[in-house]
């Protein structure tokens, strides 16, 4: 006589007694699965060792081999009530509409077997943990997991929709059918009762194991087409060398919802921007809490626009010379640094009586050629909305310094692989540059700064009133340059004034134009309040999609307050035009008469 045939002999009598016999159904409709004295409708899988009755209750000890009891009935739709207990820190569950395909792989037996609805007191996720439909449906509210107490589940299936309460407390009320996974699960198993899922010293009990069929609401056809008998089968014999647990899923695994709407960078890259607000934003209410600011932020930006190259002596080679109307424009070529010289295009007024203010110009991504303003016929207007301000300033009697910014037209390496006409190499000069522990604006702000030095040699320039204009890519150019150089005593930048966040941030714009962690410090209202007191004109077309009016007037706000904290708001203006990404001369020369005093 085995161990086992032995000790259920010993119980028999016992139950019998207790009232656990039989398989009549009570008066709510509940039938036991359980008599209380023996196996009877149950097949043991696994052990028999694992397996005990005591006192009208199952008792399974870890580490006994004992697998899982499961009946020999196939259950579709039903309310499964049991009563459980385990010991601390032990781990065992309740199986619902299970197979048996012990040829499946893990994967596959996901798919085709049922679920486990857990039971455990190890600290688990909710996904994992009591009540949970384990790896699948997470629980909502966490049931109660004490151990050695008995607590309850009301399982229910009925077609796709399974609920389980535990202690009577509803924690999951999951319908399978919405889910691409839990779908293809089937509708009809075995009932089955894991052993003491843990080491030697814990246990797993259950009774009143008790079930009531409840009325297909599907039409029989859904089964017949998943090939199950509407009949209760018999289960072929198991060859327990060859068992794997129908249930493997123990490492953890997600719970299983719905795909997520929504999973792309831009949403996460939002999430993590809003989680980073800058940590130098200005905020000064004195004078003195702006000083402060300024440098701390100042060093800060110092930084992020990278290492500069080394300096070489000022060298120039002119090479050529044109006659305009009101001016003589020449090109240069200035030496930057050891291995590279900028070409610049240098434009004299003719009528130049004494010092006068200069204007370095700064380009954007259609590279110098139409800031040249040539191929107007003779007497032919001026557009309204024109990228040559560098002539239009030049014949307005300003001396006009507008380089070829580094990576365009002739000095330009790598052609962009988005990059059309003209040539230029954004993503070399910013990849480059960030190898090297660089930038490329602060490499681009490096060249203009040397320019500047040009123009401090040049007899007729007044050094004193040497101010910056930028379009777009040159914008962006003229947010950095009043920070490296305080030379530069105004500034005009168009195209660019909004924010990081929904500008560059927010859009496909040129890498160029990434100033590596920026966003952390400051947004681009408080890199222009470095520039203060200086006078800054905002050059904004209302309709200029790659940077918003409405961020444009919010920074224009906050520049009012420092500049009003710092006694000139006057100095900051705002030039927001009915029109695209351009420029406009509809204040510039106002602008340059009132604080150049030309
Ligand atoms: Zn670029």
């Amino acid at each position: 006589m085995s161990y086992r045939t032995a000790m259920l002999a010993a119980f028999v009598a016992l139950m019998c007694g207790r009232g656990f016999c039989g398989d009549k159904k009570g008066d709510d409709g509940f039938v036991p699965l359980f008599n209380g004295k023996n196996f009877d409708g149950w097949t043991i899988m696994g052990k028999t060792e694992g397996w005990a009755i005591k006192d009208g209750v199952i008792h399974s000890d870890g580490g006994q081999g004992g697998q899982w009891l499961r009946t020999k009935k196939k259950y579709s739709n039903f309310i499964l009530k049991v009563e459980w207990k385990v010991s601390k820190g032990g781990n065992s569950g309740v199986f619902i509409r299970s197979g048996t395909d012990l040829a499946l792989s893990p994967v596959a037996q996901r798919l085709v077997t049922g679920y486990e609805v857990q039971i455990s007191n190890a600290r688990r996720d909710d996904s994992h943990c009591t009540g949970s439909l384990y790896g699948f449906v997470a629980v909502k509210p966490r049931p109660d997991e004490s151990a050695d107490k008995w607590h309850t589940f009301e399982i229910r299936c009925q077609g796709p929709r399974v609920t389980v309460k535990s202690d009577g407390i509803k924690c999951i009320d999951f319908d399978q059918s919405t889910n691409a996974i839990t779908k293809k699960k089937p509708l009809k198993g075995y009932i089955g009762l894991q052993d003491s899922h843990s080491p030697k010293g814990h246990y797993i009990e259950y009774r009143n194991v008790r079930i009531k069929p409840l009325k297909s609401k599907r039409s029989s056809n859904v089964d017949k087409k998943r090939g199950l008998s509407s009949q209760s089968t018999l289960e072929a014999p198991i060859d327990s060398d060859r068992f794997v647990s129908l249930f493997p899923v123990r490492n953890p695994v997600a719970a299983l919802s719905e795909k997520p709407s929504e999973n792309r960078v831009e949403t996460s890259f939002r999430g993590l921007a809003d989680s980073t607000p800058p940590k130098l934003a200005w905020n000064a209410t004195t004078v003195k809490e702006h000083k402060a600011w300024r440098t701390g932020f100042r060093e800060k930006m110092l930084e992020v626009l990278g290492r500069m190259p080394e300096r070489v002596p000022l060298e120039v080679k002119w090479i050529e010379k044109k006659r305009f109307d009101k001016f003589t424009r020449h090109k240069i070529y200035i030496q930057t640094e050891k291995t590279f010289w900028c070409p610049v295009y240098y434009f004299v007024p003719h009528e130049i009586k004494k010092r006068t203010p200069a204007i370095v110009c700064l380009h954007g991504h259609d590279g110098v050629v139409p800031y040249l303003g040539e191929g107007r016929k003779p007497g032919e207007a001026r557009p309204v909305l024109s990228r040559d301000f560098a002539r239009f300033f030049a014949e307005h009697g300003y001396v006009t310094a507008l380089p070829i910014v580094r990576g365009w037209n002739e000095t330009a390496g790598y052609q962009d692989p988005y990059g059309g006409s003209p040539k230029r190499s954004c993503q070399n000069v910013t990849m480059n540059s960030l190898l090297l522990g660089m930038s490329p604006a602060g490499l681009r702000c490096w060249d203009a700064m040397r320019v500047i030095d040009f123009l401090e040699t040049q007899k007729k320039v007044d050094t004193k009133r040497i101010g910056i204009a930028g379009l777009s890519g040159g914008g962006t150019l003229s947010l950095y340059l009043p920070i490296l150089d305080d030379r530069v005593k105004l500034v005009m930048m168009a195209g660019v004034f909004s924010s990081y966040r929904n500008s560059f941030f927010a859009m496909n714009h040129c890498i160029c134009n990434c100033l590596p962690g920026v966003m952390q410090y400051g947004e681009m209202s408080d890199v222009v309040a470095l520039h203060a007191p200086r006078p800054v004109l905002l050059i904004n077309g209302q309709r200029d999609k790659s940077a918003p009016i409405a961020d444009a007037r919010q920074g224009l706000g906050k520049l009012k307050r420092v500049y009003t904290l710092l006694g000139v708001p006057k100095r900051i203006e705002a030039d927001f035009f009915d029109g695209p990404h351009e420029w406009s001369n509809g204040k510039t020369l106002e602008f340059l008469s009132k604080h150049f005093g030309k």
